[in-house]
C-alpha cells in the first residue's frame, strides 16, 4: 500500500528556536497516529507545515505521493485540519459557516448541501445547525470545527489537540468520531494526553524538542523501553526538557 503522507528532513526555525528539527516519517491509510509530546515539542508547528499553513525552513512533505510545494491546492484538498483553537466565525449560524467552508473548498449547489449534511451527521451537530456559533458550548464548538475538517472527506486528517479543554463526555464523543473514520484515512492527532494516545491511536510517535524520540505501536514503544507504562516512557524521553 502506498504512503499517504511522506515527510523527509523537515525543519522549522523561528529565529533562534528550532521548533521542528530534521524530522522524517511515513504514514499509511488506516493509521491513527498519536503525535504525543509535551508543550512546546513542535506538534502544532509540524501540523501547520503539513497543512500548508506554514512554510518549512528545510525538507519536504508529500501528500499522496505529490510534493505539497508543487501541488499546494491539490494537497490542501486532500487534508482536513482542525487547528488548535480553530477560528470560527462567531456571527454566523453553524449551517451558514459550514456552507461557506464548503464553498471555499469549491463545492456548490446540491453537492455542497450533501457535503455539509454528511459532515454534520458525523459530527452530531444537526440539532444546532441554526444556532449562532457564538452561542455554542465548548464541546459543540469543537464538533463544528471537526465537521469543517471532514467536509471534503479528505484521506488525511490533522487534529491538533482535538479534545483539549473538553469534559469527559465530550472527549468520548470526539474519540468515537475519530474511531469511526480511522479505517479509511490517515489521522494524525496531536496530544499531550497519554490516555488519548493509548485509547484511540494504533501508532504512537513521541516527539520532543522537534524530534521523534519513539515511533511504533503502543506495544512496540513499551517493549523498546522495557516497561509497561507509557507514562514512564513519556517521562524518560521528554524529561530532559526541564533540565536546561
Ligand atoms: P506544541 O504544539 O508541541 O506545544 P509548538 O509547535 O506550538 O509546540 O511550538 C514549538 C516551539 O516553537 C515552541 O518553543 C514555541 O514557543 C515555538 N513557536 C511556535 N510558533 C512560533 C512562532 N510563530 N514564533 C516563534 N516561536 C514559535
Ligand atoms: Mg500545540
Amino acid at each position: 500500500m502506498p504512503y499517504t503522507l511522506e515527510i523527509k528532513g523537515l525543519s522549522k526555525n523561528f529565529g533562534d528556536i528550532c521548533a521542528v528539527q530534521n524530522l522524517s516519517l511515513k504514514a499509511k491509510q488506516g493509521e491513527v497516529i498519536a503525535l504525543l509530546g509535551p508543550n512546546g515539542a513542535g506538534k502544532s508547528t509540524l501540523m501547520n507545515m503539513i497543512s500548508g499553513y506554514l512554510v518549512p525552513s528545510a525538507g519536504e512533505i508529500k501528500v499522496l505521493g505529490k510534493n505539497i510545494r508543487n501541488y499546494p491546492i491539490e494537497s490542501k484538498q486532500n487534508i482536513g485540519f482542525l487547528s488548535e483553537g480553530a477560528p470560527l466565525y462567531p456571527d454566523l449560524s453553524v449551517a451558514r459557516f459550514l456552507d461557506y467552508m464548503a464553498e471555499l473548498r469549491g463545492f456548490s449547489g446540491f453537492v455542497r448541501d450533501d457535503k455539509v449534511k454528511k459532515a454534520a451527521e458525523l459530527a452530531k451537530i444537526e440539532n444546532v445547525m441554526s444556532q449562532k456559533i457564538e452561542t455554542l458550548s465548548k464541546g459543540y464548538l469543537r464538533r463544528v470545527g471537526f465537521a469543517q475538517s471532514i467536509l471534503s472527506n479528505p484521506p488525511i486528517l490533522l487534529l491538533d489537540e482535538p479534545t483539549d479543554g473538553l469534559d469527559p463526555n465530550q472527549k468520548v464523543h470526539i474519540r468515537e468520531m475519530i474511531e469511526k473514520m480511522g479505517k479509511d484515512k490517515t489521522i494524525l492527532i496531536s496530544t499531550h494526553l497519554l490516555e488519548e494516545a493509548e485509547s484511540v491511536c494504533n501508532r504512537i510517535i513521541l516527539i520532543n524538542k522537534g524530534q521523534i524520540v519513539a515511533d511504533g505501536t503502543l506495544a512496540q514503544v513499551l517493549a523498546q523501553n522495557r516497561t509497561k507504562s507509557l507514562e514512564k516512557v513519556f517521562h524518560k524521553l521528554t524529561s530532559m526538557q526541564e533540565e536546561v
